[in-house]
């Protein structure tokens, strides 16, 4: 039986992972603002600190992973909260509770976005990020609109992933990402909603090459996999669960 601690658990993608691995008799600590066995605001600096003392207090002998699953929508308001959630929270808690996962030699599972690619690393909110200076990132990036903050934030998690891969496998974490395409959940559901960013969504699901929307167990199921004993030697990798579209956009370039 494996523990594992995650955020975003109440809905979506990390509901329906805490489902399947709960299923299958391991065990989930869960961190969330609406409900959990940790509840916390991963926007501020006094959250992310809750959530890693809260995590480490219910796991003293260590987990067997750590998944960074909240985050917030494009529509999400005022932007620089998509930073925070984003990018921030994810970097404090991936940190916070590095060692509890390096006790068992487990591993790291970031989620990120297909749309990450569509944003360059030399974008300004996109150093900002990387360069660790929240307030900068998010001052950068209140000047800008919902797909910077939201695909930039995704795309600097991938790349501070990335960069950190060597020094966390050296300690006995190995981290990864997986990035979804379109799924059917309440963030999806609420773009869909919007009337700035609703059609736009509708033409790129109409895109997809295999078709249709991914439900979360789609995702789930990848994610449950790349935790897994199974997967022991994929480190930094970046898991694009999306249909197809990642390859129809940039299909050289993997
Ligand atoms: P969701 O809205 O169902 O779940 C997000 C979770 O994050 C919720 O449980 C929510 O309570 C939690 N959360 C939000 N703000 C928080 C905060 N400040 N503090 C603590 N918890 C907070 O959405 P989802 O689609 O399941 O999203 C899960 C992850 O997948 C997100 O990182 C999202 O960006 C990513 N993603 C989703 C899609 C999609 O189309 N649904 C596509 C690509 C990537």
């Amino acid at each position: 039986m494996a523990l594992y601690a995650m955020t975003g658990g109440a809905t979506g993608i990390g509901a329906e992972l805490r489902q399947q691995l709960t299923a299958r008799g391991d065990q989930v600590i869960s961190v969330d603002i609406k409900e959990g066995d940790v509840i916390a605001d991963l926007s501020t600096a006094e959250g992310r600190a809750a959530a890693v003392a809260g995590v480490t207090e219910l796991a003293p002998d260590g987990l067997d992973g750590f998944i960074a699953c909240a985050g917030l929508p494009p529509i999400a308001r005022p932007l620089s909260l998509i930073a925070q959630v984003n990018y921030f929270a994810v970097v404090a808690t991936v940190e916070g509770l590095k060692d509890l996962v390096a006790k068992r030699r487990g591993s790291v599972l970031i989620v990120s976005s297909n749309s990450a690619p569509m944003m360059s690393a030399d974008d300004p909110f996109v150093t900002a990020c990387l360069a660790g200076d929240e307030a900068a990132a998010c001052a950068a990036v209140e000047e800008r609109d919902g797909h910077v903050a939201y695909a930039g934030s995704k795309r600097a998690i991938v790349a501070w992933m990335r960069r950190n891969v060597v020094a966390y496998a050296k300690a006995g974490v190995r981290m990864n990402a997986v990035a979804p395409g379109i799924t059917q959940t309440p963030l999806a559901e609420s773009v869909f909603e919007d009337e700035e960013l609703g059609q736009s969504m509708r033409d790129f699901q109409a895109s997809v090459p295999w078709g249709g929307m991914a439900k979360p167990a789609h995702i789930a199921n990848v994610m449950r996999f790349m935790l897994s004993e199974e997967a022991d030697f994929v480190c930094g990798s970046v898991f694009f669960v999306d249909g197809g579209s990642d390859a129809m956009m940039r299909n050289d370039q993997f």
